[in-house]
């Protein structure tokens, strides 16, 4: 070992005062990844006066995180709730679902709780994966129209060729179609892939690079960014609420009359009510994506749960939730048009979210591949249909009870 390996953490933090090493150097030189978290703890500490005890109080080997986060400072914890059990009847057959909800928001857990004991009361979710596909969309550079509409006919009659280099990058993934769009001098090509219990992010932008290379090859055009937007990840955007992007997933149930009344306090007819005024028409006076009433919170706290890419909550929470009285009671309805989730790699490695993975029985590849993250899908939806039916029955039946006094009931 040299002697500028196998560093322990107060040498690393006196080699970063003398100047001798970057804080971003320090794993390369460390024992461990901890002893490189450590150093980096006590230099920050000292230069911006702050006890970084807390952060320091993690119960994972800070190697497991090395390929999840550079300049490991520590951990931030946040409470772990669960919900349920939700009895959801998806694609598989029949599961009762705890769902585990990572959240600092106190109620949020008990509300989505609530809703889960009224669809347990009423005979379960059901839910279902319609469409399934992640995309990348590179943009390259043509000299005009005539170039760009060449550049898409090749690409039209040439998907066999881009099929086959996209997919010798992955044993797993399949791609299922490009899709052009041209404007003026850029073409975008949008590439959608079955990327099965991966979210696909990685995946799908490494198989759209090999793509790029046989268009490059075969074209006038030229690759200017392996993402050009059109995708779109990670930006609220039109296209993924109306074409889907990762998983479309709709939940829902009928609710039996007396269990809107005795569990929710409210009516259909109330209940409907609200959803219209609410999530329909002041969304759309909002100019809102979502019509939904807080479909955010039970996407971001399952995402931070299990390791998903939590800045795709920004789309992963795009939905519609539609309710209306039926003869038998109450219909409601969840459909979450671009959830991006996965359950192999990213963040579902890490131990705790592995873990949260484990107790929806959902942890690592499905057999057949696919079918977890399909599960996992169909889950999320239902929670957030548990959650839409709390929120929207709390504010019907304080609705309800104003009513009720106004009218001296
Ligand atoms: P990944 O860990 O990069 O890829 C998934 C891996 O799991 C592949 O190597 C795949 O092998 C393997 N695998 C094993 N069993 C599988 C199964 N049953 N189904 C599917 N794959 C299986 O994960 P990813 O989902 O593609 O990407 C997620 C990561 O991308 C996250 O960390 C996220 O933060 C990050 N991200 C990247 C970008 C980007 O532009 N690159 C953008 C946003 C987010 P094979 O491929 O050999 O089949």
């Amino acid at each position: 070992m040299s002697e500028d390996n196998g560093l322990d953490a107060d040498t690393l933090a006196e080699r970063v005062r003398a100047g001798d090493l970057r804080l971003y150097e320090l794993e390369s030189h460390a024992t461990d990844a901890d002893a490189a978290a450590t150093a980096r703890r006590q230099i920050i500490g000292e230069r911006t006066g702050t006890s970084l005890d807390a952060v320091s109080n993690y119960g994972v080997d800070a190697a497991v995180a090395e390929n999840n986060i550079e300049n490991m400072l520590g951990t931030v914890q946040i409470p772990l709730g669960v919900a349920g059990p939700l009895p959801v009847e998806g694609a598989d057959g029949e599961r009762e679902a705890y769902l585990p909800i990572a959240t600092t928001e106190g109620a949020l857990v008990a509300s989505v709780n609530r809703g889960c004991a009224a669809l347990r009361a009423g005979g379960g979710a059901r839910a279902r994966v319609t469409k399934t596909g992640m995309t990348r969309a590179p943009v390259f550079r043509v000299v005009g129209v005539a170039e760009a509409e060449a550049t898409v006919e090749w690409v039209r009659d040439n998907v066999a060729a881009l099929r086959e280099a996209a997919e010798s990058t992955t044993s797993h993934g399949e791609l299922l179609n490009v899709t052009p769009y041209v404007v003026g001098d850029s073409v975008f090509l949008r590439f959608r892939y079955d990327t099965k219990d991966a979210m696909g992010m990685n995946m799908a932008t490494i198989a759209t690079g090999a793509a790029c290379d046989v268009v490059e090859a075969e074209t006038a055009a030229e690759l200017v960014a392996l993402s050009g937007n059109l995708c779109t990840d990670k930006k609220p955007a039109a296209i993924n609420a109306v074409e889907g992007r990762g998983r479309s997933v709709t939940a829902d149930a009928v609710l039996p009359t007396e269990v809107v009344e005795e569990r929710l306090n409210t009516t259909a007819t109330a209940m409907a009510e609200i959803n219209r005024r609410k999530n329909f028409v002041g969304s759309a006076k909002a100019a809102s994506l979502g019509f939904n009433a807080h479909a955010a919170n039970v996407v971001a706290g399952v995402f931070l749960a299990t390791g998903q890419d939590e800045a795709q909550v920004v789309g992963g929470a795009n939905a519609i939730t539609t309710v209306e009285p039926r003869e038998e009671g109450l219909y409601v309805s969840a459909s979450l048009a671009s959830l991006e989730v996965g359950t192999v790699g990213g963040g579902t490695g890490l131990p705790t979210q592995g873990e949260a993975l484990s107790l929806l029985g959902l942890r690592g590849g499905g057999d057949p591949p696919g079918s977890n993250a399909d599960a996992l899908a169909e889950t999320i939806a239902a929670g957030v249909l548990a959650g839409e039916l709390s929120l929207l029955a709390a504010l019907s039946s304080r609705h309800l009870a104003s009513a009720h006094a106004s009218l001296g009931r």
